[in-house]
């Protein structure tokens, strides 16, 4: 007889975005004439880059000649070209990899939600709260105790290492939701708490390319030692507009290595490559054309420029915030913005109100984890008329 595997049973209903669906739906109908401005999902609106474009386009052609067409790929981990970029692009930042250590993937919500599988189910694994829901239902998924560390507004909802030990270790920066970015030094008393309990951090950088200010780290790989305890997921779907296009990359140093209950030491790097071989079979060719062509000189310039255009959407958004006087992290170095519910409102009463009195959709922040209850996600992914259009919109429901 097939029966479930009860880990499942054990997931939370996934209610915050079909909840959301179901009242802007109702409002809707209710108010056809409504002028809507959705800053809810966190989505690109931008279209690829020429540079991609091209890219992708020159070799969906190879794909239709006999003498360039490509089957499956050798290694299943990405063709040399593309690991060979984002070895490249790692480099500019100090950071050297062998492109051994660079698996290429369809994204990061696969990869950061895959790896657990090669970890013991005795391992716990320890959540930032607030937190993207992936790491979460993915650990409930493969039977995983879970733990949390509090991001607050005491610790610019960056939560800090507890006082307690975990195994695994899930780390957002810059964040969704909170839009808080850790510095070096935060990040380094990560790397010593990882070393100290034999843990292994897994460093979610989807935002990197968000980051402006020249002192906040790009890769958990910049802080010494975190080679000896960290893996890293990242994707171009922010950094390039990859949301509907699908490729990411994982990072896992060789020395990275871990005991099996026999005692013995093995390599992650390997026990990953086994798995992604029974399990994967790589990114198809055109796409990984199309991200190779993100990491030139003129592809990066291209995203750079889309980019821009969010930093200055979430800007104007964090000049509303400031000048309401209303309490928010985020709006820089990050595509979002995180503030408290103005009259200590909770996040839902909020995000009714925003809906009906502004028209305007965001995210209510209990959504993401008890201590996101009382607090609000907006997003700059939007256009620059839609933003400024909503903050308007905002200041106007909260002075008048
Ligand atoms: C958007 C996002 C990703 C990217 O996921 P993909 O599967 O690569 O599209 C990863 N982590 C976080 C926290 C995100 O918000």
């Amino acid at each position: 007889m097939a029966q479930l595997n009860d880990h499942f049973l054990d997931l939370k209903e996934n209610y915050l975005f079909k909840e959301i669906s179901r009242q802007v739906n109702e409002y809707v109908s209710a108010h056809p004439d409504c002028k809507l401005i959705k800053m809810g999902i966190g989505d690109v609106t931008q279209p690829l880059a020429p540079a991609v474009v091209t890219a992708m386009e020159k070799a969906a052609a190879e794909m239709g000649k006999k003498e360039t067409f490509r089957g499956y790929e050798d290694s299943g981990q990405g063709y040399d070209f593309l690991r060979e970029a984002v070895k490249g692009y790692y480099a500019k930042r100090g950071v050297e990899l062998d492109c051994e250590e660079i698996f290429i993937s369809d994204g990061a919500k696969s990869d950061s939600g895959n790896i657990n599988d090669i970890f013991s189910e005795e391992n716990t694994v320890l959540v930032t709260d607030p937190a993207y829901p992936v790491y979460v239902d993915s650990n409930t998924m493969g039977g995983k105790k879970i733990l949390y560390a509090d991001s607050t507004p005491e610790n610019g909802f960056a939560a800090m290492p507890p006082e307690f030990p975990a195994d695994l270790i899930y780390l957002c920066s810059p964040n969704n939701p909170t839009g808080s970015v850790y510095t070096k030094e935060q990040l380094e008393k990560w790397v010593e708490y990882a070393l100290k309990n034999k843990a292994v951090i897994i460093f979610d950088a989807a935002y990197e390319a968000f980051i402006t200010d020249p002192a906040l780290p790009h890769s958990i790989f910049e802080i010494e030692g975190a080679k000896d305890c960290a893996i890293e997921i990242s994707s171009l779907s922010k950094t390039a507009g990859f949301t509907g296009t699908r490729c990411g990359y994982t990072v896992i140093p060789s020395q990275l290595t871990f005991t099996a209950s026999d005692g013995t030491a093995y390599s992650v790097r390997k026990i990953w490559a086994r798995r992604q071989g029974s399990k994967f079979n790589g990114v198809s060719y055109p796409v990984q054309r199309a991200a190779e062509a993100v990491f030139t000189e003129e592809g990066l310039a291209q995203c750079r420029q889309t980019i821009k255009g969010y930093l200055d959407n979430a800007a104007i958004m964090a000049e509303t915030f400031t000048k309401l006087g209303i309490e928010f992290t985020g709006g820089l170095n990050s595509p979002y913005i995180w503030f408290r519910c103005p009259n200590n409102m909770d996040s839902w009463a909020f995000f009714r109100k925003l809906l009906e009195e502004a028209e305007v959709v965001g995210t209510p922040g209990a959504g993401f984890g008890k201590n996101g209850e009382g607090w609000f996600r907006m997003t700059a992914f939007g256009s620059r008329e839609n933003t400024a259009e909503a903050m308007q919109r905002l200041e106007k429901m909260l002075t008048t």
